[in-house]
């Protein structure tokens, strides 16, 4: 299997991704009715709707209305691609199942994701609707996947969410204001099933740094003002992100902290 094939993978399933972005907010099924243009409502032929190709063929715009359809369709797109290609360079993809179950259950974490990051950064909501299969799914996978533990994915979803309702209710005592939600709690135990409590315990690290230096730039550069809320689902995910990807070269204790992301 090469990369490219899994990058136009990618680029398939993020283009399912920005319609379930754009659904499930307003409670409308990821499945049907078929994509419609947002201003004229026309419906989209199969043939506009490839990803990538379509959105540069047509220049961005709807054939019907000449209307223009936002870049971030686009970026999402190549956004999947890029994650799914950086999952399958970092654990690989062979005949066997267990590495086959493996790249799945990297990739489906990674949908998951990118979906409740947009919608947070949309909506400043994070749906029980995403992040309840995502815990399902990986204690579930903790199961079949040979070399993970059920007990480890049920210890990471209660660090997960432990150390994010200590954060919340600290939050809420010194700064009077919801600077977290259960969003963000359910978020972090969910993302646990998939780490493992040390994993969480490093995404929890991370995500409380970039969020303390993104948003405190957002501040001083005066693009968001003290009392704006700023979703914190995303440095959750970036959090995840970088721990699934990277998390055995920052640490300096290497690769078994991560005994749910081991290559057998
Ligand atoms: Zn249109």
């Amino acid at each position: 299997m090469s990369s490219s094939i899994v990058f136009v993978f990618g680029l398939l399933i993020g283009s399912f991704l920005n319609v379930c972005i754009h659904r499930i907010p307003k409670s409308i099924s990821i499945v049907f009715p078929n994509s419609h243009c947002p201003k004229c409502k026309k419906e989209i032929i199969w043939y506009d709707n490839i990803p990538v190709f379509s959105y540069l063929m047509l220049r961005g715009r709807c054939r019907n209305c000449n209307s223009v359809i936002s870049p971030r369709y686009l970026i999402i797109e190549l956004l999947t691609g890029i994650l799914f290609v950086m999952a399958f360079n970092k654990f690989g993809l062979t005949r066997d199942s267990g590495s086959i179950l493996m790249f799945l259950s990297v990739i489906s974490l990674f949908s998951f994701l990118i979906v409740i990051a947009l919608i947070d950064l949309n909506t400043r909501y994070i749906f029980d609707v995403t992040v309840v299969p995502l815990a399902l799914a990986g204690i579930f996978l903790s199961f079949i996947i040979p070399g993970r533990q059920p007990l480890l994915a049920l210890a990471g979803y209660l660090t997960g969410g432990a150390v994010f309702l200590a954060v919340a209710v600290f939050s809420l005592a010194v700064y009077r204001q919801e600077g977290m939600g259960m969003g963000d709690v359910k978020l972090a135990a969910a993302t646990g099933t998939f780490l493992g409590w040390q994993g969480v315990l490093y995404m929890s690290l991370l995500s409380v740094f970039l969020g303390a230096i993104i948003s405190g730039y957002l501040l001083l550069s005066g693009k968001k003002k003290r009392m704006d809320p700023i979703p914190f689902g995303p440095f959750i995910v970036l959090g995840t992100f970088i721990v699934v990807l990277a998390g055995d070269k920052i640490t300096l204790a290497g690769n078994y902290l991560f005994p749910i992301f081991l290559k057998d």
